[in-house]
């Protein structure tokens, strides 16, 4: 059981034994070969289960590296997630140069602004800061391919409902979507059906 199971390019390959990713955990199991597939999913589970790498794997894999309009969008309930999420896919993504842009409150807007205008395969961020960076024309979700909504049931906790649904809204409807959280309440549920097409469910 190694991740050259699947038909990942070398590039990507290379990092996760850099990483010392030996095997897929059982959350990878589940998602790699599903987000690889273009289906969407929600899945539950917990950090600590290797969630982040479940989609940051098919993630890097899929992206096209030329395209310089970020084609992935992560929204995190916190800044610290936001932050962890980025590192941990610009160290899946190091040989074939993936690009990952962090966009959180409390950090100068203007930093992020200049950030976006490199190349930008990735997007991840807080609802409020990224909101923020769609409406001031900062931020193109023009090109997304793919959205991630990770720590869904946090995310709702802390109220940001209303925003995730405006942002949502703001994708491409051409996109696949993979929901990630720890409980799945019926808000969630929800929110699954309303924005999401014919998802999987995974549980680990
Ligand atoms: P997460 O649940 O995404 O917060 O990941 C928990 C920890 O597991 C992080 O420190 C990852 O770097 C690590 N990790 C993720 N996938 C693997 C893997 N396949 N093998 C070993 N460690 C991993």
């Amino acid at each position: 059981n190694s991740f050259t199971q699947y038909e990942l390019q070398e590039d990507i390959l290379r990092a996760l034994d850099m990483l010392g990713y030996k095997e897929p955990t059982n959350v990878q199991q589940k998602v790699i070969p599903k987000a690889l597939k273009g289906q969407d999913v929600i899945v539950k589970a917990r950090t600590g289960s290797g969630k982040t790498a479940a989609f940051g794997i098919p993630l890097c894999e899929l992206v096209d590296w030329e395209e310089n309009k970020p084609q992935v969008l992560v929204l995190t309930p916190t800044r610290e997630l936001a932050a962890q999420v980025k590192d941990d896919i610009i160290h899946i993504g190091r040989f074939k140069r993936i690009n990952a842009v962090a966009l959180y409150g409390k950090q100068p807007f203007a930093k992020q602004k200049n950030e976006l205008k490199q190349k930008s395969h990735m997007v991840v961020g807080t609802p409020g800061r990224v909101l923020d960076h769609i409406e001031k024309g900062t931020l193109s979700l023009e090109k997304v391919k793919y959205l991630v909504i990770d720590e869904a049931d946090e995310m709702l906790h802390m109220g940001f409902l209303e925003q995730v649904e405006s942002i949502i809204e703001r994708v491409p409807k051409q996109r696949k979507t993979m929901l990630f959280s720890a409980t799945l309440p019926a808000n969630i549920e929800k929110l699954g059906r309303k924005y999401m097409i014919d998802p999987d469910y995974l549980e680990v």
